[in-house]
């Protein structure tokens, strides 16, 4: 790998018990990767390597990466999850979107659904959006009461620590784009009749309450980046850049983590294939 991936971490991490300065973060990213062919080119070396470390994952079956992506509408989570994970074996990841909550899971506090989708020991799992809704558009809709929404970000700072503390890695991805290039994906939803099918008229009026958003972000990265699941800020505008970036994390803490293939206790050379 020819990229640095500690000093792309660094310049998008939010340290832990500092300010986030979300307005201050800019969404393009230019020191990150410069050049989109060598962008390109980092992405495909480190989904390959993603997809092998999960294989160690796998046969190790004793620990969990659970990779969060939060974004506004058009962010590019989805594109995201197709760009970094295209290379693992279907089997060895699994993508969990999370919606409006049906009535079942209503009638349960909100981490309940959250809970169940945590990736089993051996798996990556990601979360297509999460419990931070429940910060976001929970607050600036205001779905629940404001002292309850109050007293979720020590609750899933708790919660993130519970799921650290019992072998579940967690990364925290907010995919951040510009409020221009926003409108510009909106608009291409429209312009396109391909992607007719993605446009959403409750997306504009989530646009009308961009401010709101932007605050709610800014609360919950100033507060939930803790030291075991601290948050990342992905300059987002240019698609291949951020596939670059997460890919880069991704693949630098999965070998941190260092999953390695079990050693038998006992000697292949006793056994014969007829
Ligand atoms: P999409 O990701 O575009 O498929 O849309 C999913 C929708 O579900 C978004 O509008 C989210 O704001 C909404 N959503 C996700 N989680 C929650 C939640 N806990 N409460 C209310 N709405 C949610
Ligand atoms: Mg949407």
């Amino acid at each position: 790998m020819t990229h640095d991936w500690k000093a792309i971490d660094a310049a998008v991490r939010v340290e832990p018990g500092k300010k986030s300065k979300l307005r201050a973060r800019d969404c393009i990213g230019a020191d990150l990767f410069p050049e989109r062919e060598a962008a390109e080119e980092a992405l495909k070396e480190c989904a390959k390597a993603i997809d092998e470390l999960q294989d160690r994952l796998w046969a190790e079956r004793s620990r969990a990466l659970l990779v969060i992506l939060q974004g506004i509408d058009t962010s590019g989570k989805d594109g995201t999850v197709r760009g970094v994970f295209n290379k693992c074996g279907p089997l060895g990841v699994n993508v969990t979107a999370f919606g409006k909550p049906s009535e079942d899971e209503l009638a349960h506090d909100y981490l309940w659904r959250v809970h169940m989708a945590v990736p089993k020991k051996g798996m990556i799992g990601v979360f297509n959006r999460s419990h931070y809704e429940d910060v976001l558009v929970v607050k600036v809709r205001g779905l629940a009461p404001a002292e309850a929404i109050e007293q979720r970000y020590a609750q899933i700072n708790a919660f993130e620590k519970h799921l650290s503390e019992n072998g579940v890695t967690l990364l925290k991805f907010m995919l951040h784009i510009s409020k221009e290039e926003q409108r510009e994906r909106l608009q291409a939803r429209l312009d396109e009749p391909e992607s007719n099918w993605k446009f959403n008229p409750s997306d504009l009026e989530d646009r009308k309450l961009w401010d709101e958003y932007q605050a709610a972000y800014e609360t919950l990265l100033d507060r939930c980046s803790t030291a075991h699941a601290p948050w990342r800020v992905v300059p987002a505008d240019k698609k291949w850049r951020r596939n670059a970036i997460i890919a880069a994390i991704v693949h630098g803490a999965l070998e941190e983590m260092a999953p390695a293939y079990p050693r038998v206790d006992w000697r292949p050379s006793d056994f014969k294939v007829e």
